[in-house]
C-alpha cells in the first residue's frame, strides 16, 4: 500500500503559510496585486481563472481582473501588458493559455516584464533555472518538488524519471530534479523502451497527457509516482496519466487525481506573487 501524498492538505498548509506573509508585507505598506487576462470565454479557462482569483482572495492578493472578447487584436493585448508592466501597484502578471489562434503565444509571454513573469514561462526566467539563478519557476513542477520535500522523499541522489519534456512541465521539472541532485533522465514519446527506462526510478514523475497510460509494469516496488495529468474519462470522472489502481499496490508513495498535483499549480503561483516583492527589491 503506497502512501498518498496529499496535494490538497500540502496546498493548504503553503497558502496558510503565504497568508501570514502577505499579511506582514501589508502590514509594511506593500500590497501584491496580481493582474489575470483572459481572453475570450474557454470554458475550462474560465473555471482555471476563477480558482485563481480565489486563492488570492484568501492569501490576500489583489486579483485584477481583465476578460478581453475573443476578437481581440494581439496588439492590443501587447498594449495592455505594456501598461501593466509600467504599473507599480501590479506585482504579477498572468495570461491565461491557451489564447485564441490569431494570436502567437510565444510573443505573448515574451511582452512580460521578467521581474512580473508569475507563471515562470518568460525566456529569461526558463534561462534562470538552468543555470540555477534565482527566478519564477514554473508552477506545477515547483509544486511537485514542494509535494515530495514535505513528503519527506529524498531527492538527493535518487534515480528520477520524468515523462515528458513539454516547456511548462517535463523540461522545468527535470531541471528542479537536478537541482535537488537527483539523478534525472528525460523522456518522450521517442523514447525506446520507456517500460525499461521507467522501471530505472526511484522517482516517476508522469506528464504525458495520456490517460492512465502509466501501469504497474512501467514502475518499480517501492518508487515514488507523481501523476501531472488530468483527464475526464467517459463517466466525467477527473483521472490522471497513470493507472492508480494497477500502480498504487507497488509503489512506496503516489499522488491521486484529483486532490495531488492539481492544487500544488495554483498554491505556487501564490508563492510566485509573494516572490515577486522580493524579486522588485532586488
Ligand atoms: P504536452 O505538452 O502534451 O506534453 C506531453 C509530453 O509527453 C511530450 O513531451 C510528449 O513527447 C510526451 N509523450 C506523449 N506521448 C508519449 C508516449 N507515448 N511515450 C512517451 N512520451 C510521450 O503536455 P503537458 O502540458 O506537459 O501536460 C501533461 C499532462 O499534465 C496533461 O494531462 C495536462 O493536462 C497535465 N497538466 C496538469 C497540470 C496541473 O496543474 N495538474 C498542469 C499542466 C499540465 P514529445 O515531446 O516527443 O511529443
Amino acid at each position: 500500500m503506497a502512501k498518498i501524498i496529499d496535494g490538497k492538505t500540502i496546498s493548504q498548509q503553503i497558502k496558510d503559510e503565504l497568508k501570514e506573509k502577505v499579511a506582514a508585507l501589508k502590514a509594511e505598506g506593500t500590497e501584491i496585486a496580481l493582474a489575470v487576462i483572459q481572453v475570450g470565454t474557454d470554458p475550462a479557462s474560465t473555471v482555471y481563472v476563477g480558482n485563481k482569483k480565489k486563492a488570492c482572495e484568501y492569501v490576500g492578493i489583489r486579483s485584477e481582473s481583465y476578460e478581453l472578447p475573443e476578437e481581440t487584436t494581439q496588439e492590443e493585448l501587447l498594449q495592455l501588458i505594456d501598461t501593466l508592466n509600467h504599473k507599480d501597484s501590479v506585482y504579477g502578471i498572468l495570461v491565461q493559455l491557451p489564447l485564441p489562434e490569431h494570436i502567437q503565444e510565444d510573443m505573448v509571454i515574451r511582452a512580460i516584464a521578467p521581474e512580473k513573469d508569475v507563471d515562470g514561462f518568460h525566456p529569461q526566467s526558463v534561462g534562470a533555472l538552468s543555470i540555477g539563478q534565482k527566478g519564477f519557476v514554473s508552477c506545477t513542477p515547483a509544486g511537485i518538488i514542494q509535494l515530495l520535500k514535505r513528503s519527506g522523499v529524498e531527492i538527493e541522489g535518487k534515480e528520477c524519471v520524468v515523462i515528458g519534456r513539454s516547456n511548462i512541465v517535463g523540461k522545468p521539472m527535470a531541471l528542479l530534479l537536478l537541482r535537488e541532485n537527483g539523478t534525472v533522465t528525460v523522456t518522450h514519446s521517442k523514447t525506446k523502451d520507456l517500460r525499461s527506462v521507467c522501471k530505472r526510478a526511484d522517482i516517476l514523475v508522469v506528464a504525458i497527457g495520456k490517460p492512465k497510460m502509466i501501469d504497474a509494469s512501467y514502475v518499480k516496488e517501492g518508487a515514488v509516482v507523481i501523476d501531472v495529468g488530468v483527464h475526464r474519462n467517459e463517466n466525467r470522472k477527473l483521472c490522471g496519466d497513470v493507472d492508480f489502481e494497477s500502480v498504487e499496490p507497488i509503489a512506496s508513495a503516489i499522488t491521486p487525481v484529483p486532490g495531488g498535483v492539481g492544487p500544488m499549480t495554483i498554491a505556487m503561483l501564490m508563492y510566485n506573487c509573494v516572490q515577486a516583492v522580493e524579486i522588485r527589491k532586488g
